[in-house]
């Protein structure tokens, strides 16, 4: 499908929930969040036939992010669901791995294809100091499970200040290039500010060749992350909603008051 701008719109990615088990500084506040309501959050059944709407309109890539999506129960289930979708040819998933240990395996056997992990830092007290919590044992355990299990093409997102040569990203790209990983180097953003930049080593913030839309955990189609727009499923049903998204997709990213990246996905 095409937005106005002529860009092939085929790229969705799925916020299952607002939770999360880390707070990093440049996304949660320390004292945590509102959680959204468990049950204004969708269902897997609501999420699957949105998904299946999309795939028929032209989607056929799908990402699932958070919060932190290994925190939702049944997280294997959905990715079940979704793999059988017919016209999904990528499903893969953005996680900050604290729990990919246990998951990994099954996530693999259920269909997932790709696996996103953030990781910031190699040291031990810069990652406790930049997510307030001293996790970084259990990332590294999850990031070898996802080797060992089989999976190809994983990708660490890297969150910078301003360059890739700051010394935990310089540590970081040594560990990718160690473990045959790829690695992409994401400026720290601002919603409010609309201060964003091209991913390095992606697409992301590229609004000249944008291809994606975006569902809320609490359902609602976002046409674009640094922009207020955003349409309920719950009220206009997946379809007009994917059409309204479509239809108001701005040409390029200006600022978001409403947006936060836990309740989106980034
Ligand atoms: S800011 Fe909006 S238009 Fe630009 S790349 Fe992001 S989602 Fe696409």
């Amino acid at each position: 499908m095409k937005d106005n701008y002529n860009r092939d719109i085929t790229y969705l990615r799925i916020s299952v929930t607002d939770r999360c088990n880390l707070r990093c500084t440049y996304c949660m506040p320390e004292e945590g969040i509102d959680l959204i309501p468990h049950n204004d959050l969708l269902s897997f059944e609501d999420i699957v036939e949105f998904t299946r709407t999309a795939v028929s309109m032209g989607i056929n890539k799908v990402r699932l992010t958070g919060g932190e999506p290994l925190v939702r129960k049944g997280i294997v289930d959905l990715v079940r669901m979704l793999w059988n979708i017919e016209g999904i040819k990528d499903l893969s998933l953005t996680t900050n791995a604290v729990l990919l240990k246990e998951f990994a395996k099954p996530l693999k056997n259920a269909g997932l294809q790709r696996i996103n992990i953030s990781l910031d830092s190699l040291d031990k007290e810069r990652f406790a100091q930049i997510t307030r919590r001293d996790k970084l044992t259990e990332v590294l355990e999850g990031i070898e499970e996802a080797i060992r299990v089989g999976f190809k093409q994983i990708k660490l997102n890297c969150v910078i200040e301003k360059s890739k040569n700051e010394p935990d990203a310089v540590a970081v790209s040594k560990y990718a290039e160690e473990k045959g990983l790829q690695v992409r180097f994401i400026r720290t953003m601002n919603l409010e500010k609309g201060e964003f930049w091209i991913v390095d080593g992606g697409e992301g913030g590229n609004c000249s060749i944008c291809n994606r839309i975006r569902l809320s955990s609490c359902g609602k189609v976002l046409p674009c992350l640094f922009s207020d727009l955003g349409y309920s499923i719950r009220e206009f049903g997946n379809e007009k909603a994917i059409l309204l998204a479509l239809e108001n997709k701005p040409k390029s990213g200006t600022v978001s008051s409403n947006n936060q990246f836990y309740t989106v996905g980034g």
